[in-house]
């Protein structure tokens, strides 16, 4: 038996692969069965338009197998198979792909689902194998062959005996060193734990023997061994299916399967795009807040799926900030992964994508505040902070797209109400959107500087967090209205005889305000007299553009 070389170039990409490419070893298992599963679809596409091969589904399964005590883990499928010819070019050549080449002849027929496109998800195996024997045969084809290689050393090729159509991996899983424990990769529930972390949407059935002990029949005390097939894979994923076919419990369901939260969603998205992007996604508004998330901790992110098949947990590209709250998955087939498939290349794609989702979030959003005003509220008192900081960070380059979702307390009823509400009960003679700073409702309510604005009848926003005035500051008008401060010297409120009287006080009074503005020097800017007061003997009030409850917010600032 002749033993081939794998060229050097490629023996140095080999172990370049094995050592660096991937971050963890168990999508080793990924790889192989999203291979079994293209090859799979290989004879679907065929079948459609070779009236003499027949597609009977239920045929066509993936079959894992471990045997602890021989270290053996093997993969096992009913597709394509490969002739020697395809065995010596797309597993002896690394960086061959026979599943782009068969996409790129098949593009005309509808062959999105194929998974391969690099070449190189197959050596991913030698993380955790040090010896691989593929036996293969193809279809139309009477003779099998069983390729098998230790690795970088290259590898051999030879007959085999094999009845069925498909393909045969054994890998025999590497002996554990002091550093490394192999172990879990010939352990049945750890593998199906990976394959329903990577794999669980893959279209053909996934099956895998899965022992256990149960008490013998007849006794109440002996235990005896069984095995028995499983069926790991869900095959079709929810988001696959139609809105019309699924209810409020089965995205519930799903929420509390992907581990998105312990809490019940507040509300789901199901989005299938079909324009210039193609995707699908699921998206959830979580009813409450993660404990951590105003912390460092908290990551933002939704899984990204290529084709059914996970390939990033967090996307962080696909949320903004002021969305990071937003749970869920986007799945996708015209996204460019890097090799590893670890990765996306940023790309015009993700970018669409990205845009795509946080409109549809914004318009799920207005559309629980105009239909499910309890429930938007809600949302709000867990995420609001959010979107203000949304509104106020990048300069307020989201405004546009977040002030008609902000929400603030309001003296009228002391409930919270939108900017578009506000304004729409504004009296015709109102300049201004007043808003007033403070610790809380009732302090607020004390302070001197509202009660001109109050006694006009006015509505005054209770702005109690840190965060309003500065969120405020950027939008600075909302349906050409301007904000003001109570605290403002101007109120644009007239006061009568204003000018008359206060020019008399301040006569009357010179002595008075000279003691005091001499007092108070380098504190205040002046003491002056106003008409703006009934209740109260005095109030602060400002010119400039920011407020004493900024300013002591700025001064409380680390420097
Ligand atoms: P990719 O899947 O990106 O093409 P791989 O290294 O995973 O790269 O596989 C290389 C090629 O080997 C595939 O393109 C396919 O032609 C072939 N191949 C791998 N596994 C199988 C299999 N189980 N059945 C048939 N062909 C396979
Ligand atoms: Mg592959």
């Amino acid at each position: 038996m002749e033993k081939k070389q794998f060229q050097a170039e490629s023996k140095r990409l080999l172990e370049m692969m094995i050592n660096s490419i991937y971050t963890q070893r168990e999508i080793f298992l990924r790889e192989l069965i999203s291979n079994s599963s293209d090859a799979i679809d290989k004879i679907y596409y065929k079948a459609l338009t070779d009236d003499s091969l027949v597609f009977d589904k239920d045929s066509y399964f993936i079959k894992i197998t471990a045997d602890k005590d021989n270290r053996i883990l093997t993969i096992r499928d009913t597709g394509i198979g490969m002739t020697k010819e395809d065995l010596e070019n797309n597993l002896g050549i690394i960086a061959k792909s026979g599943s782009l080449a068969f996409k790129k002849e098949n593009e005309a027929k509808d062959g999105h689902n194929i998974i391969g496109q690099f070449g190189v998800g197959f050596y991913s195996a030698f993380m955790v194998a040090d010896h691989i024997a593929v036996t293969s045969k193809a279809l139309g084809s009477d003779t099998a062959y069983k390729w098998e290689s230790d690795g970088a050393d290259g590898y051999t090729i030879a007959p085999a005996e094999k009845d069925s159509i498909g393909t045969e991996i054994v890998l025999s899983i590497k002996a554990n060193t002091e550093d490394d424990n192999y172990d879990e990769y010939l352990d049945e529930y750890r593998l199906k734990a990976i394959i329903k972390k990577y794999s669980d949407f893959i279209r053909y059935p996934i099956k895998m023997d899965i022992t256990g002990k149960r008490l013998k029949e007849g006794s109440e005390s002996e235990f005896e061994d069984y095995q028995e097939e499983q069926h790991v894979n869900s095959m079709v994923p929810i988001w696959r299916k139609n809105k019309s076919e699924l209810t409020p419990e089965d995205y519930e369901k799903f929420y509390h399967e992907k581990h998105y939260g312990f809490d019940k969603p507040l509300k789901h998205i199901h989005v299938s795009a079909d324009g210039a992007v193609v995707y699908q996604a699921i998206l959830f508004i979580p009813e409450n807040m993660p404990y951590d998330y105003y912390s460092k901790e908290y990551e933002k992110g939704l899984e990204l799926y290529a084709n059914g098949v996970l390939i990033m947990n967090k996307c962080a590209d696909l949320l903004p900030d002021y969305f990071s709250f937003v749970k869920g998955m986007v799945d996708s087939e015209s996204l460019s992964l890097n090799i590893s498939r670890e990765m996306l290349q940023h790309d015009r794609q993700l970018k669409l994508i990205a845009k795509n989702i946080s409109s549809k979030i914004k318009g799920s959003l207005q559309s629980l505040l105009k239909d499910e005003r309890e429930k938007y509220e809600q949302f709000y008192k867990s995420f609001g902070r959010q979107l203000k900081f949304g509104v106020y960070s990048d300069y307020g380059t989201h405004k546009e797209l977040l002030q008609d979702l902000l929400m603030f307390s309001s003296s009228k009823e002391k409930q919270l109400v939108t900017l578009d509400e506000y304004v729409a009960r504004m009296p015709e003679d109102q300049k201004y959107i007043y808003y007033a700073s403070g610790e809380s409702m009732e302090r607020i309510d004390k302070l001197p500087q509202t009660e001109l604005v109050t006694d006009k009848g006015y509505e005054i926003l209770y702005f109690t967090d840190d965060i309003d005035e500065f969120a405020i500051k950027m939008i600075m008008t909302y349906k050409e209205k301007e904000f003001r401060s109570v605290s403002s010297g101007d109120l644009g409120i007239d006061v009568e005889d204003n000018a008359n009287d206060s020019e008399s006080d301040k006569k009357e009074n010179q002595d008075l305000f000279d003691y005091m503005n001499g007092l108070l020097a380098g504190k205040v800017t002046s003491v002056k007299a106003s008409k703006r007061l009934r209740k109260h003997p005095v109030c602060l009030s400002t010119d400039g553009d920011v407020t004493i409850e900024m300013e002591k917010i700025l001064n409380a600032m680390p420097n």
